[in-house]
């Protein structure tokens, strides 16, 4: 049985979800995306969902130890044998040395590690036109394909898609700076290590896709 193990890094916005979701389906694997997860609990109303969503809506991070606790009990579930794309997640240095210890336990492998670029102006300009189905969690962008969410509607469905609380233009501004403050230290952690690669996250969709399999192993492509 192959295990793999991925994390794609980057900025707020530079389209991990998006590409997190095309690797789980490529590889096989699931997707642990700690911002979905913690949406989740919100709208499933429980004490940490409400926590959470108050913190996400500063624009803040969650305490680490909430965090390595919903990832590793997300982690022991059965579809995960084979590893997972983390998507979000680490986000500061103890929770990167956290996955360091569970991937052990665990017995996944180090992971490969991918770093999506792309410069602010972009990732201000992409958040704000974002929106996402408040059902299902799909994303779209009203620039790019304004005819895929008319009416306000998810394609996939009939329910709404909306701006995300925490991508008002002030709270995108806090974001990025938590980003510089917490996560980009959290970067060089893995940048010392063996298996980091950096990849441009400008371009297509498919574009970004194919330089990420190509960065990971040119075999996977
Ligand atoms: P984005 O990548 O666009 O910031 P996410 O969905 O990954 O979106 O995260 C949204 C918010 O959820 C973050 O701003 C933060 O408040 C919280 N969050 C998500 N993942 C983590 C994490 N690993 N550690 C701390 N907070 C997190």
């Amino acid at each position: 049985m192959t295990k793999y193990t991925l994390i794609l890094l980057g900025a707020i916005g530079v389209g991990k979800g998006t590409q997190a979701q095309r690797l789980s389906r490529h590889l096989g694997i699931p997707q642990i995306a700690t911002g979905d997860l913690l949406r989740m609990e919100g709208q499933a109303g429980t004490d940490l969902g409400r926590r959470a969503a108050e913190i996400m809506n500063r624009g803040e991070l969650v305490p680490d130890d909430i965090i390595v606790d919903m990832v590793r009990g997300r982690l022991l579930r059965d579809d995960a044998v084979r590893g997972a794309v983390f998507d979000g997640f680490p986000r500061t240095v103890p929770q990167a040395e956290a996955l360091d210890g569970m991937l052990k336990d665990m017995d996944l492998p180090t992971p490969h590690v991918v770093s999506i670029e792309v410069p602010e102006s972009e990732i201000i300009e992409r958040l704000s036109s974002r929106r996402v189905c408040v059902t299902c969690g799909a994303v779209f962008n009203v620039k790019i394909n304004p005819a895929a969410i008319e009416n306000h509607k998810c394609p996939k469905g009939e329910a709404r898609v909306i701006l995300r609380d925490d991508d008002q233009p002030e709270t995108i501004q806090q974001r990025l700076t938590v980003y510089r403050a917490k996560t980009l230290p959290m970067v060089t952690h893995y940048r010392e290590k063996g298996s980091f690669r950096e990849v441009s996250g400008m371009g297509t969709e498919d574009q970004v896709f194919a330089r990420i399999l190509i960065a990971m192993d040119p075999d996977l492509s």
